[in-house]
């Protein structure tokens, strides 16, 4: 049996809110109550969407919550060489393909890339890198929600693995990375669903074994929508972590016990490790954040 790896994988766009510490900690006590490892990466891939000092300010969180993390944290943006050997390789074996199509044709096309690039042998300048996408993947297992379907226009579409302003696609960042970090288990917020089966597609090119996959219910708004820096969501409290910490474990469907409050935060991660199950994890997909 190989060891459990798991990782929290934020992006520095900002500080962390609610809906990401219920990540940090559904993929803590998923990794801890089974004696396995919980990496951190810092997914700085976009610079125009990050904030100065976010990647610290959210490290500087993750220990003022006792979240201790295993190993080296790693940065996506020093890793840039690996992401373009991987793009070069699939170039030259024909499995990636330069394209010039915009935004707006697609949408034009009715909102999905439909493969008009694929064989027009375009040269590198002014376009996305996108992978030939043969055999779509439609579904996959969950730990938790047990089999999803992704929409088949999303699955079979020849996604993009560099974009045209040259900044490297998340899908490819995620894979490459969780394959070089040895994660056996991605565990994450139910927004990440779909990019799930492309996911998969890239680890069937790079021939290495899937990991497995556990999604978590999202915090959403008053609106419905996902905690956001752009919908100012707020950042968590640094100086006080237990209010926080308690209502994200109870959002993760731990009852905690009546005496919760007067525990120290190690003692509430050990309690918390020692008590995760998920069958009591809410099998919504998203829930409202309870403030
Ligand atoms: N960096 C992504 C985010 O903050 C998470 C990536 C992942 O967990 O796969 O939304
Ligand atoms: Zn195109």
């Amino acid at each position: 049996m190989t060891q459990y790896i798991g990782r929290f994988a934020p992006s520095p766009s900002g500080p962390l809110h609610f809906g990401s510490m219920v990540a940090a900690l559904g993929s803590y006590f998923q990794a801890k109550s089974q004696h396995g490892q919980w990496l951190v990466r810092i997914e700085d891939l976009d610079p125009p969407r990050e904030m100065a000092g976010a990647a610290s300010l959210i490290l500087k969180t993750l220990e003022s919550y006792g979240l201790h993390w295993d190993q080296d944290v790693i940065y996506q943006s020093q890793r840039h060489p690996i992401y373009q050997q991987q793009i070069d390789d699939w170039l030259d074996s024909g499995l990636g393909y330069y394209c010039q199509c915009s935004r707006k044709q697609i949408k034009q096309d009715g909102g999905f890339y439909l493969g008009h690039c694929r064989d027009k042998n375009l040269p590198a300048t002014d376009c996305s890198v996108r992978l030939v996408i043969d055999t779509p993947v439609t579904q996959f297992v969950d730990q938790k929600h047990g089999i999803i379907d992704i929409p088949t226009d999303l699955a079979q579409e020849d996604f993009i693995i560099k974009r045209r302003d040259g900044l490297f696609a998340y899908n490819l960042a995620v894979v490459l990375d969780d394959i070089a970090q040895g994660i056996t288990e991605v565990v994450r917020g139910a927004d990440l669903i779909e990019p799930t089966g492309r996911q998969i597609n890239l680890y069937r090119y790079l021939n290495h074994p899937e990991v497995k996959y556990l999604h978590l219910p999202l915090a959403i708004n008053a609106h419905g929508d996902k905690l956001s820096k752009q919908n100012h969501a707020p950042a968590v409290d640094l100086a006080n972590p237990k209010p926080v910490i308690i209502l994200a474990m109870q959002f993760l469907g731990f009852s905690l016990p009546d005496d919760f409050q007067s525990a120290n935060i190690e003692q509430m991660l050990a309690w918390g490790c020692q008590h995760w199950a998920l069958s009591q994890l809410p099998s919504t997909l998203s829930a409202p954040c309870p403030f």
